[in-house]
């Protein structure tokens, strides 16, 4: 096959009709903030934990809305709670209030999601 420089990477496509959001849902009523989430990493970018063990709060937030739960039980349990991701949010987001009820939720409904 000839050689183009580039190879075509597998699909990484998700159907949102069939995702598992009922535990997202749960946190939107638990945590109204969460929906105002942009994305922008400025919570990842500062994170204290990140630096340590590689704690990024967007991508567990992004794997729960997603609804991909196999590993988020072992991320969230990396975070410091030291809050300082709260205080450089643009979106006022309560972040650590965030990470306890993600944690929370993993724990109650899908305790077999919970092994560190
Ligand atoms: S800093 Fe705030 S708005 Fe940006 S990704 Fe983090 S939680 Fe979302
Ligand atoms: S509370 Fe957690 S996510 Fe936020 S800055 Fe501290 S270690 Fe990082």
């Amino acid at each position: 096959m000839k050689n183009f420089g580039f190879k075509i990477s597998a699909s990484r496509q998700l159907d949102m009709d069939t995702i598992q959001s009922d535990l997202y849902e749960k946190l939107i009523q638990l945590e109204p903030t969460a929906k105002r989430c942009l994305m922008c990493g400025a919570c990842a970018a500062t994170c204290t934990a990140a630096e340590i063990n590689g704690f990024n709060f967007r991508y567990c937030h992004l794997l729960m809305k997603r609804g991909i739960l196999d590993n988020l039980a072992k991320e969230l349990s990396k975070c410091m709670l030291c809050g300082k991701c709260y205080m450089v949010c643009p979106r006022e987001i309560n972040t650590r209030s965030i990470i306890l009820k993600m944690k929370a939720l993993m724990t109650e409904t899908t305790p077999k999601h919970y092994s560190l």
